[in-house]
């Protein structure tokens, strides 16, 4: 199976895989996550992404998909994965499908859209602490560990991403307006999107995910719907 997580910069979509992928047991794969992994690791991808996630803007997307299909080629993938990040453009998102199809003769099951407004986003953002080892996010106020400043599984010192800061954050949100937006209306058209109220309390979020993914009628089956194909010639 393989969910995408949609959302903006902030929506909470770190925070509901962290839970999902623990109730679910199935794969996290987080573009950002990769992305300050190859970075820290002074890889070539990391070394071509800093620049653009300093400044808020995307990676180029040849570059995102590689990396992404790389890992979704890993044995913990084999069974599905939930998407963090991935995709952002309208390009990726096709490159998505083709890729599935082809090497996985498995389409998209579900897009679970997670909608906030702008101003809760800048909030969100500015709070932000993140675990070094383990990366689950907290909030400084909205979601804070149970010991100031560490995380509750690893112990490990939180620390702030440098791409949270003000001008930066509003930079990304701009970018997911003109960029990712687009993506709700194209996966909103091929029926797959499950839209959910992200402004409620985190285990709220986690509820209504859960509630909408147990609703997705048994005889889809492990091969869901294909973009780009009828269901006609899928039942064929
Ligand atoms: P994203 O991965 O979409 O950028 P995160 O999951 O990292 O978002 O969450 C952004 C910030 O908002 C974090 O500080 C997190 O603790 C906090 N947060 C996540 N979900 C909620 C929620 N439902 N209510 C309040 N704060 C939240
Ligand atoms: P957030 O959780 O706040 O949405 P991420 O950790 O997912 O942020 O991404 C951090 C940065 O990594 C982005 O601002 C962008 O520069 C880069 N990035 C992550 N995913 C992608 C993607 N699919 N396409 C291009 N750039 C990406």
């Amino acid at each position: 199976m393989y969910l995408i997580l949609l959302g903006a910069p902030g929506a909470g979509k770190g925070t509901q895989a962290h839970v999902l992928t623990d109730l679910i047991k199935i794969a996290h794969v987080s573009s950002g996550d990769l992305f300050r992994e190859n970075i820290k690791n002074g890889t070539p991808i990391g070394i071509e992404a800093q620049g653009y996630i300093n400044r808020g803007e995307l990676v180029p997307d040849e570059t995102v998909i590689e990396m992404i299909m790389e890992h979704l080629s890993t044995p913990a993938c084999r069974n599905g994965a939930l998407l963090d990040g991935f995709p952002r453009t309208i390009y990726q998102a096709d490159a998505l499908n083709e890729a599935l199809r082809e090497h996985f003769k498995e389409g998209i099951s579900r897009v679970i859209y997670i909608k906030v407004d702008t101003d809760e986003l800048l909030q969100r953002l500015s709070g932000r602490w993140i675990c070094p080892v383990c990366q689950t996010p907290y909030h400084e106020i909205n979601n804070p560990p149970r010991v100031k400043g560490k995380c509750d599984q690893e112990g490990a010192e939180l620390y702030q991403r440098d791409d949270d800061k003000r001008s930066t954050a509003e930079r990304r949100l701009q970018v997911y307006f003109n960029q990712t937006m687009p993506l709700i209306d194209y996966y909103k058209e091929h029926g797959l999107l499950l839209e959910i109220n992200g402004q409620q309390p985190v285990e709220k979020v986690t509820r209504d995910i859960v509630t909408a993914l147990e609703a997705i009628p048994a005889n889809e089956g492990k091969k869901s719907i294909m973009l780009g194909e009828t269901e006609e010639s899928l039942v064929a």
